[in-house]
């Protein structure tokens, strides 16, 4: 579609691309990057992005839904797809039929699909809740009961078993050692069970980031896909140089002078001590930019400039220093010049992480790729 707004997300794809070479830098050579491309790329735009690991690397990419492996599949995606989360075991068999893998850890799923025949094969990774406590299986019974069930199938096969660590992107490691360990017993169980040839993985980007040689056979690497980092902790750590991909810009639409007294937007909460330049910018909490963000400061003519008032659905007011031209250029994420807002800015602002940031700036936002 056209686009007919001055307000736009430019995604920078060799910032991707370098991502994932940094973490293949880290990781053991047999070690392979799984891209996470769920929630529609962390909202950068799944197929953009998953193309483009594709390209720099990534040898499997996951997502949380089955809807969203069929988007990629539609793209022309023939990559191994792993869906992370619960699939109705009645869309087992469109699963199959689009070559999708998807994650088991219920018997009573595996008893709904008994009957079925997959052509080609269904492909499952299982999971093992060790301590985050969301889900997968916790017992070794639930394990031999799930053995069993897959074995009555011959047209299932498991390809993968994984977990998924709860404290990786905290500097304390008990918990997360606890989990190690309980994911190794996991994999002696399957060993005696004879189902040890599989796929092994363990780590999200936070993991990665700290413990790259027990990573087993892949990374799910997300958030440091797209340039940011789990935590502060593991920034500061500084064992890993990231660059970020999203930026988001928008135009002035229309720039006045007010009075001392002059209020600016509903409520009247923000009024002008003097004479003031107040400009006009086409974003607001409809598209995702969270009315959390007045007082907050964005970017014009490589200088911060605070939002004043509150934050309409469709608009945004911000105090100028001086007069600029209807369309002058404002960067609410990202840099101009030598000045940045960095997404970990924005997400603390709003007292909240930066993966929530990228995902909740909608589709109302165009994503112009780089
Ligand atoms: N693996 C699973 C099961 C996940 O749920 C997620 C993200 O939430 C990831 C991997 C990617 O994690 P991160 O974005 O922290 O790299």
């Amino acid at each position: 579609m056209d686009i007919h707004r001055n307000t736009w997300i430019e995604i920078d794809l060799d910032a991707i691309a370098y991502n994932i070479k940094q973490i293949q830098k880290k990781l053991p050579k047999e070690t392979k990057v799984m891209a996470v491309v769920k929630a529609n790329g962390y909202g950068h735009g799944s197929v953009q992005i998953a193309k483009q690991a594709l390209q720099a690397g990534s040898d499997y990419l996951a997502v949380a839904l089955l809807e969203e492996a069929i988007k990629l599949r539609e793209a022309s995606i023939k990559a191994p797809i792993l869906v992370l989360g619960w699939v109705p075991p009645e869309s087992a068999i469109v699963a199959a039929r689009y070559g999708i893998t998807l994650t088991v850890f219920q018997q009573e799923w595996l008893e709904q699909i008994k009957g079925y025949t997959f052509s080609p094969p269904l492909h499952l990774h299982l999971k093992v809740d060790t301590g985050m406590g969301r889900i997968g299986i916790r017992t070794e019974q639930e394990l031999k009961d799930i053995s069993q069930a897959l074995n009555e199938n011959n047209s299932i096969y498991l390809t993968g078993v994984f977990t998924h660590f709860s404290t990786a992107d905290e500097s304390e490691s008990t918990y997360f050692d606890e989990q190690r360990t309980r994911f190794k017993n996991t994999l002696s169980q399957l060993k005696e069970l004879r189902m040890e040839k599989i796929n092994v993985h363990i780590g999200n980007s936070a993991s990665a980031i700290r413990l790259p040689e027990a990573m087993y056979d892949f990374v799910r690497f997300g958030i440091s896909m797209y340039g940011l980092y789990p935590s502060q902790e593991i920034k500061v750590k500084g064992e890993i140089e990231l660059k970020q991909a999203f930026s988001l810009h928008s135009r002035l639409v229309h720039v006045k002078k007010i009075n001392p007294g002059d209020c600016v937007s509903y409520g009247c909460t923000y009024q002008a001590e003097a004479e003031e330049w107040i400009g006009t910018l086409p974003i607001g909490y409809g598209d995702g930019w969270l009315r959390k963000m007045q007082g907050f400061s964005v970017l014009v003519d490589g200088k911060r400039m605070p939002i004043v008032g509150r934050i309409c659905m469709d608009q945004t007011m911000i105090k100028l220093d001086q007069a600029y031209p209807i369309g002058t250029k404002v960067t609410l994420i990202g840099c101009q010049n030598d000045a940045c807002i960095s997404m970990d800015e924005v997400s603390n602002y709003a007292e909240t992480i930066n993966y929530e940031i990228p995902c909740i700036l909608n589709d109302r936002i165009p994503r112009i790729y780089k």
